[in-house]
């Protein structure tokens, strides 16, 4: 069985592109494929209604209390939101969340019927000293239940350098190596770092490429059609 493509859209904090909610707007579900966009908390519930499928950018472990600003799986869970982002490398940085918070996010979006995509990628001095594969094995140490994974190498993050898919795809089996075999050969592993309508076929081509998280070319409409035409061709 092929595992089914999701290409899910990071609107980070951007209010949803223009003619999202037409009737053939590319951030549709669709057959065959799964598309996902993840909106800002405000417009979280206003993309459910509106018949998208929806998920947070991110989400607390704890179920509730003294954390402002902050929203819990538990409260995701509430509207009926489907998918959380944990670990973004946005996330890891300006709010300085650990390994340890990531997997506990996960962990708690698991518990109540939200599927994590759990965000992990090196640095650039990671990848320069050797130690990509190094720093992804840790990002996934406490990981033991089910998620989609997104591999975001941080260097190509919103820089406009994508990584080379054949080397994506070397990470690509090399996460799912980690994994044990059955769920290995089930989880989605999604390419995330500067996809554009150019690049998304040649991605796309390789085995373990099950997908992407899209950040800038997310807000382009056409683009993000263009992106997801690609990931609806299976050869
Ligand atoms: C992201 O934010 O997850 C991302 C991949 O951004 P971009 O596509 O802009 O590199």
């Amino acid at each position: 069985m092929p595992r089914t493509r999701l290409i899910a859209a990071n609107w980070k904090m951007n209010p949803p592109p223009a003619g999202w909610n037409e009737a053939d707007s590319p951030y549709r579900p669709r057959t065959g494929l799964d598309v996902v966009v993840f909106p800002s908390f405000v417009d979280l519930d206003t993309c459910m209604k509106a018949g998208l499928t929806a998920g947070a950018q991110c989400g607390r472990s704890e179920e509730k209390g003294a954390f402002t600003g902050d929203v819990s799986m538990r409260m995701l869970k509430g509207p009926g939101c489907r998918y959380v982002l944990c670990g973004h490398s946005e996330r890891r940085k300006f709010h300085r969340e650990t390994d340890g918070d990531v997997a506990a996010q996960a962990a708690a979006a698991f518990a109540l019927g939200i599927t994590p995509v759990l965000c992990i990628g090196e640095s650039a001095e990671e990848r320069e000293s050797g130690n990509a594969q190094k720093k992804v094995r840790e990002q996934l140490q406490n990981i033991s239940f089910p998620v989609v994974i997104a591999y975001e190498p941080v260097w190509a993050i919103g820089t406009g350098k994508s990584a080379d898919p054949k080397n994506a795809q070397e990470m690509h089996a090399f996460i799912r190596s980690l994994l044990a075999s059955a769920e290995g050969k089930r989880t989605r592993i999604l390419y995330g770092g500067s996809v554009n309508e150019k690049n998304a076929a040649g991605f796309l081509a390789e085995p373990d490429i099950d997908g992407f998280l899209v950040g800038g070319a997310s807000l382009d409409p056409a683009a993000f059609r263009a992106i997801v035409e690609a990931a609806a061709q299976r050869p």
